[in-house]
C-alpha cells in the first residue's frame, strides 16, 4: 500500500505492517534504507534531485510528521502516522528479541554514549555493537569501521538530509543490513530533550510542544507547513 505526494510515494500500512516489513530488510541480502518522511524533507527534495531520487530509491518511506498524514488525509488517503523515534524503539526491541546486532550514530559525542547506555538498560539483550557521534568529515572510514562488527540495523541520527545522503552512500560499501534515519531521537533518548506530553503526541501535536519548548525550530513549521500543505492540495510538482 502506497500513495504518491508531490511525486513521491508514502508508504501507507501502518505502525506494525512497517515493523514486519522491516523484520524482512533485517534478514534481506543487500544493504536497504527506510527514509521517515516529514515536510521539511519534501522542501529539500524541491531543490535538490539527488535527495529525490534517495527518497525514490529508499526501500520504505513512512509518514513521519503529522503535517505528512494530514496532507495525505487531504489527497483522500487516510493513513496511520509513524513518529520515526518509536519506530526505530521498535525496531531496537526486535532486534534485542532477536538477537540481532545493531549499531547507532550520530548526535555529539556524549549524547550517542548517554543514549546508548540508557536504551541498553531498558531494552533486555540489546546488543549494540557500534555507535559513533554524529560529527565527522570522513565516511568512509565510519564505513569500515561499521564493517568490522557487522551490525545488521544501524541508526543514523544526523538530521535530514545528512543521515539519508549517508545511509544511501552506504549501499555500495556496507554488509547487509537495515538502515534508517531517526534525526534527534538520540537527543530524546539520551535524556537531553524531553518529549511532549503523552496528550500532545496522541492528537498529533508534538510539533507545537517541541516549537514552545524549542522556539528555534519556529522555522521549520513557518512557512514549510502551510506551503507544504497547500502544495499538496493544489497538486504542484515540488
Ligand atoms: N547531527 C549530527 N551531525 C551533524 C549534524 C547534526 O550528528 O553533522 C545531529 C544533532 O546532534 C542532532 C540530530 O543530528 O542530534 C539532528 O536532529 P534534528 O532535530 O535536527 O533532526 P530532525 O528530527 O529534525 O530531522
Amino acid at each position: 500500500m502506497s500513495a504518491e505526494l508531490l511525486g513521491l510515494n508514502i508508504d501507507t500500512f501502518g505502525f506494525e505492517e512497517a515493523v514486519n516489513r522491516a523484520k524482512i530488510l533485517i534478514d534481506g541480502r543487500k544493504v536497504s534504507q527506510i527514509v521517515t518522511i516529514n515536510p521539511e524533507m519534501f522542501e529539500t527534495a524541491q531543490k535538490d534531485n539527488d535527495f529525490t531520487n534517495i527518497i525514490k530509491e529508499a526501500d520504505m518511506v513512512i509518514p513521519d510528521g503529522v503535517g505528512v498524514k494530514i496532507a495525505l488525509k487531504l489527497n483522500g488517503v487516510n493513513t496511520e502516522r509513524i513518529p520515526g523515534i518509536d519506530f526505530a524503539y521498535r525496531l531496537l526491541e526486535e532486534a534485542a528479541i532477536n538477537n540481532i546486532p545493531a549499531a547507532i550514530i550520530g548526535a555529539k559525542e556524549e549524547v550517542v554514549t548517554k543514549a546508548v547506555d540508557n536504551l541498553t538498560k531498558k531494552i533486555n539483550g540489546l546488543n549494540i555493537v557500534y555507535c559513533h557521534n554524529g560529527y565527522f568529515e570522513d565516511d568512509n572510514k565510519i564505513y569500515e569501521e561499521i564493517n568490522l562488527k557487522s551490525p545488521k540495523l544501524i541508526l543514523v541520527a544526523m538530521g535530514s538530509p545528512r543521515q539519508e545522503r549517508f545511509i544511501y552512500n552506504a549501499k555500495k560499501v556496507l554488509k547487509p543490513a537495515l538502515m534508517i534515519g531517526i534525526g534527534g531521537s538520540l537527543d530524546v533518548w539520551s535524556g537531553n530533550i524531553k518529549r511532549a506530553p503523552k496528550l500532545f503526541r496522541i492528537i498529533g501535536m508534538e510539533w507545537l510542544y517541541r516549537t514552545i519548548t524549542q522556539p528555534s525550530r519556529i522555522k521549520r513549521i513557518f512557512p514549510t507547513l502551510p506551503v507544504f500543505l497547500i502544495k499538496s492540495i493544489t497538486k504542484r510538482s515540488l
